[in-house]
């Protein structure tokens, strides 16, 4: 009898997986007894019948199981993580890492590199030149006691069944599932040792989930596995339609973090970093609430601290950078054809555009390049007139620049009403009771804070703080 054969059947005609099933299937990946076209097969008939809360919990833990799991309790201390689900232009964790570093937390992450229309950290801070991303497992601990931050890149050891399934699932259209897509996030970070996650989880036209109803399901699964294995986990919901700030491309994004670090830069970008890293301060042992969290970062923000963190960061993993000193490539333009408001810059096609001048990979094995991108002379709100800038592209040579000139100019609308403003945070998740990892739904009321976590917050601002001066 072909087990494996039986699993994709049982799958396929909608039953339930157990959790030693889903064991075999996992470990028979990573140790290569099962096909690649029977493991293929399973993940299609998973997304197809959907896993439920306990399969997913079941999948997380094996994928846990798969590799070595991170100690850091020789820290002492909380170490706090932040995720983000992909987004394009954000460059949240170059700001927060060090900000919650200069706020008193303790600041860990293994991250990984951009694909497709989204960006990556790892690519993010390789574009400063000299910065190491890869240490050992020693140097990343003495790291995180010495100065209190450290972003590396994922290790090959940690969750390898990941690897495996999730370059499978790219190629074999089996990505969009909310089991597999939870399973995936949270066994890295419950692998990775951190002890508190706050997950940005992106929703719109430039995200993995279009919906904030799907966001939600998602995030109630991810802060349930988190409970399972004893980690704090919240989500915060975050708009996607247009990319985050105005730069898009690695070293550009580099640029806008500092300004954000330096106390200015665009609104959005500083309302998402405030956000996180006051729910991050609340989950260490500091003793502060999430809006005293949010002053603290506020203040370091004003008073040169979290600047100054970044600086001792980078030194500390190689970078060598000073503002302003960073070589720009040849530009293209898209000019407002009409007079009028800018309504719609659409994240999909801005990070698309970056990608075809550069900055983005294709395959997980091309390099990019780290002065390319895409910087926004106006965003959705700005008044624009006929011939004026609203968009530039930097790229290495005139092919490219064309091409990503061109998809830009697809990303932009231009109307003759100024469209009202929308909010950056679209709602958080805190906490899930047990009966919904059993398959209870809570409400999707956004107005809603008691029961499902859920709240209202800040507005998106038109044009940010750069735009106001
Ligand atoms: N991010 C992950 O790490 N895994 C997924 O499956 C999707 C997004």
């Amino acid at each position: 009898m072909d087990v494996v054969n039986d699993i994709i059947a049982w799958k396929r005609d909608g039953n339930e997986l157990d959790a030693g099933r889903i064991s075999f299937f996992v470990n028979g990946v990573v140790d290569g007894s099962i096909a690649v076209y029977q493991a293929s097969a399973l993940l299609m008939a998973m997304v197809l019948r959907g896993l439920s809360d306990a399969e997913s919990l079941a999948l997380a833990r094996a994928m846990v199981a798969s590799g070595k799991t991170l100690d850091l309790s020789v820290i002492g201390r909380p170490v706090l993580d932040k995720h983000s689900s992909g987004g394009v232009g954000d460059k949240v964790t170059l700001v927060l890492a060090p900000l919650v570093a200069a706020c008193g937390g303790v600041f860990g992450k293994m991250s990984g590199r951009g694909l497709g229309h989204t960006g990556g950290t790892l690519d993010k801070l390789e574009s400063i030149p000299g910065f190491k991303v890869q240490l050992s497992q020693g140097d990343f601990l003495r790291q995180l006691e010495r100065i209190g931050v450290a972003v590396v890149s994922q290790s090959e050891r940690i969750v390898p069944a990941d690897k495996i399934l999730y370059a499978l699932r790219d190629v074999t259209a089996t990505v969009d599932e909310r089991g597999l897509i939870a399973a995936s996030i949270m066994a890295k970070k419950v692998a990775s040792g951190t002890s508190a996650v706050v997950l940005d989880l992106k929703v719109g036209s430039g995200a993995f989930m279009r919906t904030l109803d799907q966001a939600r399901d998602l995030a109630r699964l991810c802060v349930a596995i988190g409970e399972a294995f004893e980690r704090r986990v919240r989500c915060v919901f975050t708009a996607m339609d247009a990319p985050l700030g105005r730069a898009v491309g690695n070293r550009l994004e580099v640029e806008e973090a500092w300004r954000v670090l330096t106390g200015d830069g665009p609104a959005d970008v500083r309302e998402v970093v405030l956000t996180l890293a006051g729910l991050l301060l609340s989950l260490s042992d500091l003793g502060v609430t999430e809006e005293e969290g949010r002053a603290r970062a506020e203040a370091a923000l004003a008073d040169g601290r979290a600047a100054e963190w970044f600086d001792r960061w980078c030194v500390v993993q190689g970078g060598r950078w000073k503002p302003g000193e960073f070589h720009r490539l040849a530009a293209g333009e898209v000019r407002a054809e009409t007079d009028g408001y800018v309504a719609r810059v659409d994240a999909l096609d801005v990070g698309r555009a970056a990608q075809l001048a550069g900055a983005g990979r294709q395959r997980a094995d091309e390099a990019v390049d780290p002065a390319a991108g895409v910087v926004l002379a106006k965003v959705v709100g700005e008044p624009v007139e006929r011939g004026q800038v609203i968009a530039t592209v930097f790229a290495r040579d005139a092919i490219r620049r064309r091409a990503a000139q061109r998809r830009l100019a697809q990303a932009i609308g231009v109307v003759g009403d100024q469209p009202p403003p929308a909010p950056v945070v679209l709602g958080r998740l805190s906490s899930v009771g047990d009966d919904e990892l059993a398959g209870g739904v809570a409400s999707h009321d956004a107005e809603e804070s008691e029961g499902t976590g859920l709240r209202p917050t800040a507005s998106r601002s038109r044009g940010g703080r750069e735009a106001r001066r």
